[in-house]
């Protein structure tokens, strides 16, 4: 039964923005672009606004100043050097020279017009680029492994199933009406470079002996997700195999669909649907909507949990080949800097940039008899390859700048907190601090060693200011995931350096050696 069957007979079920969903699909309004950029952002009735989520595309703060932010996808983070050019134009001709790397690997400006559309939209697809379904009640880009294929920690390649899925949900109107929106990891990396735990769905490395033979496929989670009701992903008794991956990805989001909830907004996530259900009863209909059966579960095997981070200098599964990680302070960018490093990456490697969900990059097959000249490139002085401490591992959402959920500023905050923190005090071990500018964490608070969330505070001297709740302790290691936990009280923006530094003057007083934040 198809989901408008489901749902339409009953209006009383549906939120308002169901309703509107069901009286205009979110990708009609690729139809619509090319009209009202000749028309301008006025002639774009109020009630259009929140489709153009489904182009990638969100109003920026205020909304009726008319400019967009845009989501491009980047599939598992893997960019082609002609694509981080016309990225890194695009951004220079359009954006206001601001490129910022997400917590899904994918690439995000701001200030774009209407007006600006039809030409950004013509570049991507030239290089074969989307911005569609970056955002919205649909498949959002795909994250997983920024080193498939290169990589001497996965079971094997996962270029080629990620796209797979990728294209299948590309503008598939089946699809594009989710509850809400629908993320998916597809990693074969040993140390979990994927985040599963956090995903809708999410396979991860795993082998199985089938007829005496070992196979090397995945095994699958479901019903993570973060905002204010955050749930780690629940385990289903499933051995998947490379070649069917793409049909569990459609028969869970086909399940998501037709059985997610669509009566409240804050309630639409399919993590609700599994948390009622329990991972049982959603094996038993993923095997009815897959249409046969699957292996049961094999030897998982994930080993560690990276964080995304991949810094310094490292060996590729290809003999005389390495790849470089390096530092993009708080994931932002100009585009002259991508423009250099597109560059660099040709000149050294195959000119392959790749984002990391910590909203770094890694540049690839650079033989090992360059790297040494790569790392002397003027490029590598901001960007660096062995960031400092706190800086190197701290995470910023988009924040009151653009965007219109957003309490307080995050970025610019978060990068002179973590240079402040870096000049005060010198750590044996890296603490991963995420700031969010609201509880929809798209910086990821819930699994950073410190979580700040930020929120607006009353005082008698200055009245409403912007503040932080601290959160501490979230990790996704194995066996020991996590989210981090509350500290008592709110600290205002002014004194959260101080706050925390004498915090840190404590772990580092009272740890021993080597341990890290999560252990303490
Ligand atoms: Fe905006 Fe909140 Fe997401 Fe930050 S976490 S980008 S403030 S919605």
């Amino acid at each position: 039964m198809a989901y408008e069957q489901i749902w339409a007979n009953d209006e009383s079920k549906l939120s308002k923005e169901e309703i509107h969903k069901l009286k205009k699909d979110g990708l009609d309004i690729l139809n619509d672009i090319d009209r009202y950029a000749k028309e301008g952002f006025a002639s774009i009735p109020e009630e259009d606004w929140g489709h153009f989520k489904w182009a990638g595309l969100y109003l920026q703060k205020p909304k009726e100043a008319g400019y967009f932010m845009m989501r491009v996808n980047i599939p598992t983070g893997i960019i082609t050097n002609e694509q981080a050019l016309t990225l890194a134009n695009i951004g220079k001709d359009y954006g206001r020279d601001v490129i910022d790397i997400t917590t899904r690997q994918a690439i995000q400006y701001h200030w774009l017009t209407i007006e600006q559309l039809p030409d950004i939209y013509k570049r991507l697809g030239e290089v074969g680029l989307s911005s569609i379904g970056a955002c919205g009640d649909i498949p959002r880009t795909i994250i997983g492994n920024p080193l498939a294929g290169i990589d001497r920690n996965e079971l094997m390649d996962t270029r080629e199933i990620v796209n797979e899925v990728y294209h299948f949900f590309q503008r598939n109107e089946d699809f594009s009406n989710l509850p809400r929106k629908f993320k998916m990891s597809i990693s074969a990396n040993v140390q979990n470079a994927g985040h599963d735990l956090i995903n809708c769905l999410a396979f991860t490395p795993a082998v199985k002996v089938i007829d005496d033979v070992e196979q090397v496929g995945f095994h699958v989670k479901v019903g993570g997700g973060l905002s204010s009701k955050p749930y780690l992903a629940e385990e289903l008794d499933v051995f998947v195999l490379p070649e069917q991956v793409k049909d569990v990805a459609i028969a869970v989001t086909t399940i998501y669909r037709d059985y997610g909830y669509r009566q409240k907004r804050h309630r639409a996530r399919l993590k609700f649907l599994i948390a009622d259900w329990g991972p049982e009863k959603f094996r038993e209909k993923l095997l009815e909507v897959y249409g046969s059966e699957l292996h049961l579960k094999g030897e998982d095997k994930v080993e560690e949990w990276n964080a995304g981070y991949f810094y310094g200098v490292h060996q590729q599964k290809q003999e005389g080949l390495s790849y470089a990680g390096f530092n993009v302070p708080v994931g932002r960018m100009n585009s002259e800097q991508l423009i250099q490093l597109a560059t660099v990456a040709k000149k050294y490697g195959n000119g392959e940039i790749r984002t990391c969900n910590s909203q770094n990059i890694v540049i690839p097959n650079v033989p090992d008899g360059k790297m040494a000249d790569l790392l002397a490139e003027p490029v590598f002085e901001k960007i660096t390859i062995k960031p400092k401490s706190f800086i190197g591992y701290s995470v910023a959402c988009t924040g009151i700048e653009y965007c219109n959920l957003a309490l307080v500023e995050t970025k610019e905050t978060t990068r002179k907190l973590a240079e402040y923190l870096d000049e005060q005090i010198e750590l044996d071990v890296p603490v991963r601090i995420h700031m969010v500018g609201c509880p929809n964490s798209c910086g990821q608070r819930q699994i950073a060693d410190i979580g700040l969330q930020g929120v607006l505070m009353k005082t008698k001297e200055a009245g409403m200011v912007e503040a932080f709740e601290i959160y501490v302790g979230g990790t996704l290691e194995k066996d020991h995931a996590k989210f981090n936990e509350k500290l008592k009280g709110r600290v205002t923006s002014e004194n959260l350096p101080a706050v925390l530094k004498d915090l840190f003057v404590f772990f580092k007083e009272e740890k021993h050696p080597g341990e890290n934040f999560f252990d303490f």
